[in-house]
């Protein structure tokens, strides 16, 4: 999960317009004006490259939909809001069972509350809630989940550490099914090209800039590829992010960390 910025969000001529219109209607036919929130969907992609906003895999070949953060079952007046919307694979969006493991995950109509007795029930009231899934568009929020090198996602603070920030933690990868096998084998497969391009780049690191050519324009190419896995624009990016940060004791990454 990396941070969206919602702000930049370019909605399309009329748009609001459309919106307004479809929450005057009846509660009842939110669904018949679906065509509003899926108009915003290319628009909503393009801020985070083609990513969904939760487990950052690129959907290239994938619809992806438009998910309700505040689900419209739930919160029927934030269903044509704009800021409510997060782009979204199916895997994260929709309550499906991993073959692997057996465990069933993905949002649905979830959106738990530490607090459930301040629940919304009209406009304006979501200010007095405490979510409990994270949200990548607030910045503070994406950083609590961490990873492990088995590209594993885990809470980055434990329960002794901090108990609401271990739970918010948890309960996302639980429900945005952020532990599904194959993403987990992602990561894993990423963690093995990233360790093996370090390797390489510090063997040659001690030779660079000595004169020879060849060894700088060889270096320069696997720190290439590291900085691309790492760019905001990359599939996983926060995970290979946290996985160069294991290797921060080398002076060239920790230098590459700062200027990426
Ligand atoms: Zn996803």
């Amino acid at each position: 999960m990396r941070v969206i910025n919602l702000d930049r969000l370019q909605l399309p001529e009329h748009w609001q317009d459309r919106a307004d219109a479809a929450i005057a209607d009846e509660q009842d036919k939110i669904n018949d004006h679906s065509d509003v929130w899926r108009d915003l969907k290319d628009p909503l992609k393009e801020l985070s490259n083609d990513k969904c906003y939760y487990c950052e895999v690129i959907q290239e070949r994938a619809d992806g939909a438009v998910d309700h953060f505040r689900p419209k079952k739930n919160y029927p007046w934030s269903a044509f809001s704009s800021t409510n919307y997060r782009f979204a694979c199916t895997f994260c969006n929709s309550r499906r069972t991993d073959k692997k493991t057996k465990r069933t995950g993905g949002k649905g109509e979830n959106f738990p509350l530490f607090d459930e007795t301040k629940r919304a029930n009209c406009c304006g009231d979501e200010a007095d809630e405490s979510p409990i899934l994270l949200d990548p568009c607030n910045p503070n929020e994406p950083g609590l989940i961490d990873f492990d090198e088995t590209g594993a996602p885990m809470p980055a603070f434990s329960e002794a550490e901090h108990i609401g920030k271990n739970k918010r933690a948890t309960v996302s990868i639980d429900l945005y099914h952020l532990d599904h096998a194959d993403l987990v084998d992602k990561r894993k497969i990423l963690a093995v090209k990233i360790a093996r391009e370090v390797k390489v780049a510090d063997r040659l690191f001690p030779q660079t800039e000595s004169g020879d050519a060849n060894i700088d324009a060889s270096f320069r190419e696997h720190i290439r590829f590291l900085a691309d896995c790492a760019n905001e624009r990359a599939e996983l990016s926060a995970f290979a992010r946290r996985i160069l940060a294991g290797y921060r004791n080398l002076s060239w990454v920790d230098g590459l960390l700062a200027s990426i």
